[in-house]
Formats: C-alpha cells, structure tokens, sequence
C-alpha cells in the first residue's frame, strides 16, 4: 500500500489500542515471514472426501460463542427483543454476506461482540451450544473440548451460572443423543487484569469440583499480554481443581517464547494455534518428545491474516517433527468453515496420505482429555474407517 497510507491506517489503529492494531502489525510485519506459500491446489476425489467426512474426529479448539449462527443470532435477538445497531446487517443473508468480508480482527470482533448481546438466558447458551454440536456431528465430530468466555458474558450482566448451565445442559444432550463425548474448558479473557481472572476462577470452583468444566484456556488479543501475566491464574485453578486439564492460545501471532513460557510458567499440556513454533527447531523437538499437542486452525489463520493460505502453514515441518496436532474450527460461524471444511482444506494443500490422516486423528485422539477406554473407542473406530476406504484410496 502506498506509504502514506499505511501511516494513516497505522496511527488510526494505534489510537484505538485494540487487538485490529495488534492484528495489523503482524500483517504487515510477519506474515511475509512465515514459509514460503504452497499455492498447489490439489483436487480431492470423491473417495477421500467421503474418507475424511467418516473419520472419527475431535475438536479441542472451538469457541461456543464463535459458532454463533446469523440465523440463529436473528432468532435469539428476537426472543430476546434486541435491537441490533443500525450498522449491523439486517438479515441472515446480509449478515453472510458481511461476513465474507471482514478486513482485520477488529472488524471480526466488533461483529462477534454484538453477536454475544443476544445471549441473555440459560435456554439461549443451550440453543448455542446444541446448535454446534449438531453441525459438528454431520461432520463427523465424535469428541469435543469446547471454549466459551465468561467473562464476556458477566460483564454484560450475566451470571456465570447461567452461562455454564446453558452449556453444560446442551453438552449432555449431545452425550445422550448424538453420542458426542465433551468437555467445557473455560477461558481468560487476556485483555482484562489478572485480578478479573482470579475472581472468575473462583467463582467458577464449584463448577470444577463437581465436574462440569474441565479445563482452563486463555484467548483474545495474544502480543500485549503475555502467559506470565497469567501465572497466579493458572496456579489457583490447579489448587482449586488438582485434575484441571491446561491449555493456552500462544503463538498465534506472538513469537515462541510465548509458547515456552505457557509450558514453563502455566504448566499447560496443550497449546492453541502454536502455529509460530515453527521458528524454533529446539521447542519443536520439545513438543514432539512431551507429545503438546497443538489445536490447529487453518481457517481461521487465512482469515485473520496469520497465512495468506493454508498451504502456508508449516504443517509438513510439524509432521517431520512427529509434533502432534489437531484440526480445529476456532469460530466456524465466522470464519466461513466448520470443522470438515478444515479438513478438507488442509487435504486440497497437502494431499496428505490416508495413513497420515489416521496418524493426525489418532494424535487429537491422544491428546484429549478422555479416558483411556474412550480412547481406546476412538482408534478403534479410525482403523474401521481406514480399513472401509483403504483400497479405493491407493
Ligand atoms: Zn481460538
């Protein structure tokens, strides 16, 4: 663009101080820097795209309120009897429309948020949550570990109970009939104080002990805030719940130390995106050996910029590596792609063998937080599907 008016943008965004102008850096600063981009497009035949619609699949990095539909929006905002800003697109075609279109993060969040304003009952989260797991279901979704942001919701007025009774009414339901295994993994918002993580910790141990929410991640804007700002967070949910399952968004955007410093300090067993490990051959020999998995979310990286195209990501470096990893939506109603779109993306940039599908699935399989037995479930039911396909794939 020319010079004047990246200043113009540059300083517009520096005084707004929010995650656009984080995101607006590392477009122009890194994404240039990533690997080298794999344009090849490679068809996908019929074959291997039913191959990979049957594969058991799990979601590790999948944020409730990102799977809020424009179709569903527009019916809660009327139960509910919301009036959305004038600015906001006022039909669900519209609203599909718009959302082809974002130009940074800001932009996407701005949305996101008012999205969020609908959500006002313990019915609506249910709704939100039921309405995932159903999609994800048709694309044959069998474990989730889902994300949702609490803090996003007090603030507005909500009590957490009814926020984490929604989604825990609706994870039951998806475990009785749909026969999906789940989990709630509550996440920091990183742009708010510590102290605001503290509190929503404890107020959300009694949710712990009794099993409902399993884990404890940490999103939002990653540069300004990094994982040590969060270490006392970390520290009182694991005093609080012994068993509390860790993870971190790190190295999305931000460099590795982000990474290291979420395993050294946070004492996570998992990273979310991690996609910038890749600059570090010693924290990729780390990951590979301690087996961190890392929630993957190629959609998502092209629309927020992080790639300009899935081939971009350094997905042949991971698997050369042996680091585990798995495909993940990250806010499929946004960003144009739910979770076999993800797959399938990947497979048109990598052409990846039926043998390398069975090693990503059974990775995400291992670094769920499920038992051994449901895992044991798991591959058993990868191997059927590879048995199904495996002479029609040669
Ligand atoms: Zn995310």
């Amino acid at each position: 663009m020319p010079f004047f008016l990246f200043l113009a943008v540059f300083f517009f965004l520096f005084s707004l101080q929010t995650p656009c102008f984080y995101g607006f850096l590392l477009f122009t600063t890194e994404r240039h820097n990533t690997t080298q981009a794999m344009t090849t497009i490679y068809p996908i035949s019929e074959q291997k795209r039913k191959f990979l619609h049957e594969l058991p699949k799990c979601e590790h990095h999948v944020h409730l309120e990102g799977t809020l539909s424009p179709d569903l929006l527009f019916t809660l905002a009327k139960r509910n009897n919301i009036e959305l800003p004038a600015h906001f697109p006022s039909s669900i075609e519209l609203c599909n429309d718009r959302y082809e279109k974002f130009t940074d993060l800001q932009d996407f969040l701005d949305h996101y948020y008012i999205g969020m304003s609908v959500l006002m009952t313990e019915s609506d989260f249910e709704d939100l949550a039921w309405d995932y797991f159903v999609k994800a279901k048709h694309d044959g979704l069998h474990h989730a570990e889902t994300f949702f942001d609490p803090q996003g919701h007090v603030e507005r007025g909500i009590p957490i109970e009814t926020v984490v009774n929604g989604f825990h009414r609706a994870s039951q339901r998806a475990q009785a009939e749909l026969g999906i295994s789940t989990k709630l993994i509550m996440c920091l918002l990183r742009h708010l104080p510590s102290q605001d993580g503290l509190k929503t910790i404890n107020d959300a141990k009694q949710f712990y002990q009794d099993g409902i929410i399993h884990g404890l991640g940490l999103d939002s804007s990653e540069k300004p805030f990094p994982p040590e700002l969060f270490e006392e967070c970390y520290a009182l949910a694991k005093k609080n719940c012994p068993e509390i399952g860790l993870t971190a968004h790190a190295g999305e955007e931000a460099d590795p130390s982000f990474i290291s410093n979420s395993l050294d300090l946070l004492k996570v067993t998992r990273i979310d995106h991690g996609v910038q490990s890749y600059r570090d051959d010693e924290l990729l020999k780390r990951l590979a050996k301690d087996k961190v998995m890392l929630s993957l979310c190629p959609l998502s990286n092209v629309k927020l910029q992080v790639v300009s195209d899935v081939g971009e990501l350094p997905l042949r470096k991971w698997l050369d590596y042996g680091v585990p990893f798995s495909i993940n939506s990250d806010d499929p109603a946004y960003f144009g792609g739910y979770l076999l779109d993800n797959y399938l993306a990947v497979e048109s940039r990598f052409n990846l063998k039926p043998e390398e599908w069975v090693q990503i699935t059974k990775n995400s399989v291992d670094g769920s937080w499920i038992d051994a037995a449901r895992k044991k479930q798991l591959h058993d039911e990868i191997d059927r599907v590879h048995a199904k396909y495996r002479d029609v794939l040669v």
